[in-house]
């Protein structure tokens, strides 16, 4: 379906982290189509081969995926560069790659809080920096988080998880305050239950049936559900929306 013009993307380059496998792949494939040049940043050698014949295959912009693991600080900057220096200066960050390790505040420790922390919220903060940096003085840019519903609930398994994406929820508000007179929008875009390797654990356990029961959509979405909103929140269509949290969950937060 051709994209109307205000979410066309033609002529953007857009970096998804995590875009090799689950929502982060329906993102990248969703940007790709709607015309952007899309860079995938992950780790997985072969999840990225596999993602770049798909992007390939849409036969559009051209797209690349680099190895990349967003804890390790010293890699992002060079990283972003050569997606710059491969395809042109960065229009669309999604932050994207994420983590949950189970473990409630009685168990947890530090090094596991630590690495969701890395992951969930520092790096989204630290390629958002290298980002914005490069958006500014353009004066055009979108700042995509990609949040959770436990930016807001709190969850007796999950405490880093939770406070990772509150945190990003709030990093996204300040961003946007900050960089709005630059002309940059940073918004969140907040799933639901998705089916991905992150929720794959819970098929067949009555906690997956209890979340089915309780969506008003009666599933669980798919990947590729998220990227219309992401392609909106991309795009020209959203340049007055920032500091927003768009949820995207059949319905679930609101019962
Ligand atoms: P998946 O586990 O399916 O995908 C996670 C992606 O992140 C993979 O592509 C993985 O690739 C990448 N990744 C993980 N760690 C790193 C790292 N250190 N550096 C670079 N890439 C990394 O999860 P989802 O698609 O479900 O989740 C994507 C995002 O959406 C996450 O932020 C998650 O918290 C959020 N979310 C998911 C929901 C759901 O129901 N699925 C609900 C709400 C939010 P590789 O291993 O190759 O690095």
């Amino acid at each position: 379906m051709p994209a109307p013009e205000m979410f066309n993307l033609d002529g953007r380059v857009a970096v998804v982290t995590g875009g090799n496998g689950g929502i982060g792949r329906g993102i990248a494939l969703g940007l790709a189509a709607a015309g952007a040049a899309v860079a995938v940043l992950a780790r997985s050698q072969e999840k990225n081969e596999a993602i770049l014949g798909e992007l390939r295959a849409l036969g559009g912009a051209p797209s690349i995926a680099l190895k990349l693991d967003v804890t390790d600080r010293a890699t992002l900057a060079p990283a972003m560069g050569e997606v710059e220096h491969k395809l042109g200066p960065v229009d669309i960050l999604i932050n994207n790659a994420g983590i949950a390790l189970a473990g409630g505040v009685l168990k947890v420790d530090a090094a596991s809080w630590d690495r969701v922390i890395e992951t969930n919220l520092n790096s989204c903060f630290l390629l958002s920096q290298i980002a914005a940096r490069s958006m500014a003085p353009r004066r055009c840019g979108k700042i995509i988080n990609i949040a959770s519903e436990y930016s807001h609930f709190g969850n007796p398994i999950l405490p880093s998880y939770a406070a990772s994406k509150g945190g990003l929820v709030q990093l996204t508000k300040s961003m946007a305050v900050e960089l709005a007179p630059h002309n940059i929008q940073v918004n969140a875009l907040v799933p639901g239950w998705i089916e991905s390797d992150l929720t794959a654990p819970m098929i067949g356990r009555p906690f997956y049936d209890q979340v089915v029961k309780r969506t008003p959509a009666g599933r669980f979405g798919r990947p590729e559900e998220c990227a219309g909103a992401a392609v909106f929140l991309a795009s020209r269509a959203s340049d007055f929306v920032t500091g927003a949290a768009v949820v995207v969950d059949g319905g679930y937060a609101i019962r």
